[in-house]
């Protein structure tokens, strides 16, 4: 739109959306979207949710803001109890604001000022894996390892401060690959390192790549042995969206010390994103130097946090959790028939509802096309009236570039259907000149 006063964010031309109604979002021309990546991974209960958006204007009738300085509030104390009770982190305490950025933002710093607090102000190094993304600030940018992202900002803050590690090998058995933590945290040099942070299914940085069961386990006892932090960025794989309330203990019993989530937490119903820190982070701050040295303007925002309950209320009362599980094995089992029948699909992957397709040369497996295979075949689908979520481009070059896939956790059979079918025809049209 050439009249429009709007900072888009590129020069394509952008559909006007409308409405939103379950799995589908309408746009103003009356066009009809299955919306399979749930925008960013983000509407896991769906559009259109009549009692999210009267628990929102309720909140916002009796009490739209207060200042998290000065105030809590009766919503803010009972979504963080059952926020923790339904993740599974007694005695974890929940730190809420507006989105993923500022809540790895909060979790690095929060790492920081806890070896601070223990009189250890050298461990300010933060490991973080190749690929991966936990933000666009430029601390959470600063901490991904997401190339494209980060060229044109170079120099990022204290390049050093942010050694890196290589990405999951699911050729590995979990332990050993995690077992290489060890060897970046002796280069960073152990006494300078305060955290280690990971998506536990990565998302937009590599489709949905899972390591093997009790990787997590291994990283969270080698960062004890080494007196490190553990962070879960599960701001995508989260709030039920893997099968799990946490996909961190998808491969076995885990605790991390802190846990970042956002996206699903309120499902896009209002922007809530949080930190979830263990019972010696927390005490550890508090007995300090009195607080965290921290805050944002917005941070335990009523409304934001009535989104979040109402939305919880959902999940719990519908079982999204366990529905995620069930049709992503489903949706899974249609994407690998999808493999078997186009060479370009190297790899379909995830869990639950966070899935990935792999897509490159079937010979060589790298990346091919300008635009790539994936931008290609998103735009195939989006012509079909399906909307996924194109990843990033090759990562290393050698190894495809990929498509997310995660619609609502309330789809159904039929709608997984309609998915699979137009991903099928997008496959056959977007590959047909490349590969015969
Ligand atoms: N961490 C992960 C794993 C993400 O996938 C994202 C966003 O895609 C973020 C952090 C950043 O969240 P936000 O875009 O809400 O700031």
């Amino acid at each position: 739109m050439t009249d429009s006063s709007v900072f888009y964010r590129s020069r394509k031309p952008y559909p006007t959306a409308v409405r939103g109604e379950g799995v589908y979002l309408f746009d103003a021309g009356g066009r009809r979207y299955l919306d399979g990546s749930s925008g960013a991974l983000v509407a896991n209960i769906g559009h259109g949710r009549v009692e999210v958006a009267e628990a929102l204007a309720r909140q916002a009738r009796e009490l739209p803001f207060v200042h998290g300085s000065q105030f809590t509030s009766p919503v803010l104390e009972e979504y963080a109890a059952r926020l923790m009770g339904f993740l599974g982190l007694p005695g974890f305490r929940f730190w809420a604001v507006s989105g993923g950025s500022e809540a790895n933002e909060s979790a690095i710093k929060l790492a920081r000022q806890y070896h601070v607090e223990r009189g250890e102000p050298g461990r300010y190094k933060v490991i973080t894996r190749v690929p991966s993304y936990h933000g666009a600030s430029l601390g959470a940018l600063a901490a991904s390892g997401m190339g494209a992202r980060r060229a044109i900002y170079s120099p990022l803050i204290n390049e050093a401060a942010w050694p890196k590690m290589p990405k999951p090998d699911p050729s590995l058995p979990g332990e050993e690959d995690a077992e290489r933590l060890r060897g970046v945290l002796e280069e960073a040099g152990p006494s300078s390192v305060a955290a280690f942070i990971a998506e536990p299914v990565v998302g937009a940085s590599d489709a949905a790549l899972t390591p093997n069961a009790g990787y997590h386990k291994r990283i969270a006892e080698i960062c004890r042995e080494y007196g490190v932090l553990f962070i879960a960025d599960e701001v995508m794989s989260g709030m039920g969206r893997c099968g799990a309330p946490l996909a961190v203990r998808l491969g076995g019993d885990v605790t991390p010390d802190l846990v970042v989530l956002g996206k699903g937490l309120a499902a896009g119903y209002a922007p809530l994103a949080g930190l979830a820190a263990s019972a010696r982070v927390y005490d550890t701050v508090m007995n300090g130097s009195g607080g965290f040295k921290h805050g944002f303007t917005y941070a335990g925002h009523p409304v934001s946090v009535a989104a979040g309950l109402a939305v919880l209320d959902v999940v719990e009362r519908e079982g999204l959790t366990e529905r995620a599980r069930v049709q992503g094995e489903r949706l899974l089992a249609g994407l690998r028939e999808l493999r078997e029948k186009y060479p370009v699909v190297l790899e379909a992957r995830g869990q639950g509802l966070l899935l990935g397709l792999v897509l490159g040369d079937p010979t060589t497996g790298a990346a091919f096309g300008t635009p790539g295979v994936a931008d290609r075949v998103a735009k195939a689908a989006l012509s079909r009236g399906l909307i996924t979520y194109p990843g990033t481009g090759a990562v290393d070059g050698t190894r495809g570039d990929h498509l997310l896939l995660g619609p609502p956790l309330t789809i159904t059979d039929a709608e997984l259907g309609e998915m699979l079918a137009a991903l099928d025809g997008a496959l056959e049209a977007a590959t047909r000149e490349q590969v015969g």
